[in-house]
């Protein structure tokens, strides 16, 4: 299970600065791809290879009106899903109520809590940091978030702590088996009709298994003899309780889902379209580079010029997902389900193909002739092999020199080549570089 962070403090102690430095691969993918937009309240994150969630919870002022109020909601439901709570203060402005009310909190709800005190730039650290070990969190860990020191550390800390591992191991009760397909999508598109709907299917065998609370279900099944394993974010098949749907939406628990699964199936409303919220969790597919089938679902009962302009304005918003295939299922009625498995099977052996390295270059090769890359300081860039660097997503590593200076529209070209010639439905594709000068 990916580890969740959680970022909380009064407004202008330095959150937002430390989310953006600590997500900024988020920024480079979502920046490259057409159409999508950042989400600046959940951000992915990488630390010594190992991806983590951060979450800036934003809300939480601790003045004056009274702390309960204040962490009602989002930021509230954040605290009590995160794994770690980094408590930020600001050196420079020093010790106040609100960093008190909010300490107060932390320490009652028993969250594994680590107290940071952000801005020690250009002060001095000892003087300051003095201050805040009184609010009963112990010693605070000095930072600068605008300037990256002590961000090193402060990661190895928290995310070395064994601690947050064991968190992490208990939240998975059964061993998934075949292929992991997580069902996602915002709040009411049809998740737990449509988990329902594919258990329900003939010949699906489930296993007893239990649940948790915070964690995502893990359901697994065989159909027609092979091994899949469901992860339900909506928490419809629950120990005991079947078909009774008890978790309410949970954006922690669906970007767990993603991270944890090979498969994602993403579900739409036909009814709303896409909207902004969809984008941000498409965003988190594509960073975690999964496997995508798209369901745009609750199709029964809508006219035809309903039906062509949901179908146009999907293309106009999804460009950047058009390796997924696209079904028009009604989970209710069942129309469109068993096709679903086609294409999830399909995108899933895509994630994990494996080629050996002199098809990949002979392919390479061929690209290159086909369309040669650009002319660099004189010299001509040139690429001299590829390998295979990794599955789910497929890594393409091609080998080279002036590699750095390989244009962002030639690198597509590649993965365009790559993704036709190895018919890889299904599946985002990855593209990376290896210099040899
Ligand atoms: P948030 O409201 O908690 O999200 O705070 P912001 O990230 O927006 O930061 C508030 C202000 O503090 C901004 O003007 C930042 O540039 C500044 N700031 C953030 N980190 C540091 C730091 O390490 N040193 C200094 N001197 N200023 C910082
Ligand atoms: P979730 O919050 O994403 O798990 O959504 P639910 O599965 O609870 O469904 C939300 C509502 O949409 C319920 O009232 C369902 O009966 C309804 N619904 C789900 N799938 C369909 C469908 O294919 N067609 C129609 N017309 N309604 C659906």
């Amino acid at each position: 299970m990916v580890p969740v962070i959680a970022l909380v403090g009064r407004p202008n102690v330095g959150k937002s600065t430390l989310f953006n430095r600590l997500t900024k691969s988020r920024d480079a993918i979502v920046a490259d791809v057409a159409g999508l937009t950042r989400d600046r309240q959940y951000g992915e994150a990488v630390w010594q290879g190992k991806p983590y969630i951060v979450v800036d919870t934003g809300g939480i002022t601790g003045d004056e009106q009274g702390l309960d109020l204040m962490m009602a909601g989002q930021s509230l439901q954040a605290i009590e899903e995160a794994d770690a709570v980094l408590f930020l203060v600001d050196a420079r402005a020093g010790r106040t109520a609100g960093d008190e009310q909010i300490a107060e909190h932390l320490r009652k709800r028993n969250k594994h809590t680590y107290l940071i005190a952000n801005k020690i730039d250009g002060a001095d650290p000892d003087a300051i940091l003095g201050e805040f070990a009184n609010l009963g969190l112990g010693q605070p860990l000095g930072i600068a978030a605008a300037h990256g020191r002590n961000i090193n550390p402060m990661l190895d800390a928290v995310l070395n702590d064994e601690s947050l591992q064991v968190t992490g191991e208990e939240g998975r009760v059964v061993e998934p088996i075949g292929t992991k397909i997580a069902i996602i999508g915002r709040p009411n598109v049809g998740k737990s009709t449509l988990v329902n709907r594919m258990l329900g299917e003939d010949r699906v065998v489930v296993f007893d298994q239990a649940g948790t609370t915070r964690d995502s279900i893990y359901i697994p099944y065989e159909r027609f003899e092979k091994p899949y394993t469901l992860i339900d974010t909506a928490g419809v098949r629950r120990r005991g309780k079947v078909f009774e749907a008890i978790e309410k939406f949970s954006v922690i628990k669906t970007l767990q889902a993603i991270q944890d699964a090979n498969v994602v199936i993403f579900v739409v409303d036909a009814r709303e379209g896409i909207v902004e919220q969809d984008l941000h969790l498409l965003g988190f597919v594509l960073e975690a580079g999964r496997a995508l089938v798209i369901a745009v679902n609750k199709w029964d009962g809508m006219k035809q010029e309903e039906k062509e302009y949901v179908k146009t304005e999907l293309e106009r918003r999804l460009i950047f997902a058009q390796f997924a295939d696209i079904h028009f299922i009604s989970a209710l009625h069942g129309s469109g389900v068993g096709l679903l498995y086609k294409s999830v099977d399909q995108a899933y052996q895509a994630a994990m193909t494996k080629i050996p390295t002199r098809r990949m270059t002979e392919i390479l090769e061929d690209a290159v002739s086909e369309h040669q890359p650009p002319m660099v300081n004189g010299r001509r860039i040139k690429l001299r092999y590829a390998h295979l660097g990794g599955s789910n997503p497929p890594i393409i590593v091609v080998h080279g020199n002036q590699v750095d200076a390989v244009p962002r529209s030639y690198t597509r070209y590649l993965e365009n080549t790559f993704r036709k010639v190895l018919k890889l439905t299904g599946t985002p594709i990855r593209v990376e570089y290896k210099g040899s000068d």
